[in-house]
């Protein structure tokens, strides 16, 4: 595993000063992950004016631009849009993973830890030191990247790997132990313990995803981050993968930052969701209601570009053009040369993000200003009807 992508080159010691210590064996470990009703419903992330750069002074381009996402204890958070639309950058610079020349130009990042007897425990990300930092990691916070290749380490066993991290964060468990947290972890998503003794590149892509998501929850986090962990595999083995994902997430509460394209694929997982482009949030609104009722044209483009995982056939239309060179953004609207309902005002204002009639679903587009005067097509004006909750979808995606 790269120590660095993962921070665990960096969580060698795990005393810190602000995070109450954890001290559990194994079995502990597990016990302590069955969710608590009373802290479901609390913020655990709260992102405000968020932006990010890559390189200084004029040369700078704004990858993230003014963000602001939130999400509530044990939910599922979506973040969809195309390449290059900012959401992993979003996600790499709250965590503070994100390498040179991105930069954080403004916002903050607040992580609620959780309550002791001194209160709230809230730490902004930005703004933490390295040593705060190293011990959310891991423990608290964890990512599971696109590839599973590139985060392990191809020349140790997989074993050794899981040794690293228990090692850094359970100074008291034995060697003994760590092995059995290890095969219980591997258990836990549906691989036998002899894959410990193999390196990553005896396995399949699909078993070394396993191993990435078993070993982001090695030390019961409070959120995992998944950047499109499944893209790179075939369709049976995602979704294999997403349901055992799902099951485990029910089981231990965590809440789940899900980034990916597949705007089909969120509408079944996630709580809400968020579509970005260009480095903007242009649509925020429960997943059922954006499935139902999108409301921005280019999160009904990405709506069309994939088969929906249920339901009937339905044409693929997909989204004209590539995404804009974020060095040279168009005027206005930065989706209008790719809008098919763009009118003129488009191509020189740009819209505001704004809340649709006290709803709590916002949009950034001026066919859903009401004073505009715009006549909204059809498509972007559908009702929602439904409310089912998405437990009951994450139910369907596993049956
Ligand atoms: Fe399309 Fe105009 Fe809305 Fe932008 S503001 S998404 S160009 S209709």
């Amino acid at each position: 595993m790269t120590t660095e992508s993962l921070g665990v080159g960096h969580v060698v010691k795990s005393e810190s000063p602000t995070i109450p210590p954890t001290n559990h064996t194994s079995s502990q470990v597990v016990a302590s992950t069955i969710p608590d009703e009373r802290a479901m419903g609390e913020r655990i992330l709260d992102v405000r004016d968020f932006s990010v750069d890559y390189g200084w002074g004029e040369s700078a381009v704004r990858a993230v631009d003014g963000v602001d996402v939130h999400l509530d204890r044990s939910m599922v958070l979506g973040i969809a849009g195309e390449s290059g639309s900012g959401k992993s950058t979003l996600v790499y610079a709250i965590t503070r993973l994100l390498r040179a020349p991105g930069v954080i130009t403004s916002g903050e990042a607040r992580f609620n830890l959780g309550s002791n007897e001194d209160g709230e425990h809230v730490i902004d990300l930005v703004t933490a030191s390295e040593r705060e930092l190293r011990s959310l990691r891991w423990s608290s916070i964890s990512v599971v990247l696109q590839s599973a290749l590139s985060a392990l380490n191809p020349v140790v066993r997989v074993g050794a790997q899981f040794e690293q991290v228990l090692r850094a964060h359970r100074r008291d468990m034995s060697k003994v132990e760590r092995r059995a947290r290890a095969a219980e972890l591997l258990g836990l998503v549906d691989l036998d313990e002899d894959r410990l003794d193999r390196y990553p590149h005896e396995l399949s892509g699909g078993q070394r995803q396993r191993i990435m998501i078993a070993l982001a929850l090695a030390l019961d986090p409070q959120l995992v981050i998944m950047d499109e962990p499944t893209t790179a595999l075939d369709v049976v083995t995602q979704r294999e993968i997403i349901s055992e994902l799902f099951e485990l997430r029910s089981r231990f509460g965590f809440a789940m930052i899900f980034i990916t394209h597949d705007l089909s694929l969120l509408t079944e997982l996630a709580d809400e969701i968020v579509v970005m482009y260009a480095g903007a949030l242009v649509e925020r609104a429960t997943a059922r209601e954006l499935y139902e009722a999108p409301r921005h044209p280019y999160t009904l483009g990405l709506l069309d570009s994939f088969p929906p995982m249920h339901g009937e056939r339905t044409e693929l239309t997909g989204i004209p053009g590539s995404p804009p060179d974020l060095a040279h953004l168009p005027t206005g609207c930065s989706f209008h040369p790719r809008c098919p309902f763009a009118m003129a005002r488009c191509a020189i204002e740009t819209p505001p993000l704004i809340e649709i009639e006290g709803s709590g679903r916002s949009v950034a587009c001026w066919l859903q200003v009401v004073d505009a005067g715009a006549a909204v097509p059809v498509e972007l004006s559908r009702v929602s009807a439904s409310n089912a909750s998405p437990s009951e979808r994450v139910t369907e995606v596993s049956s």
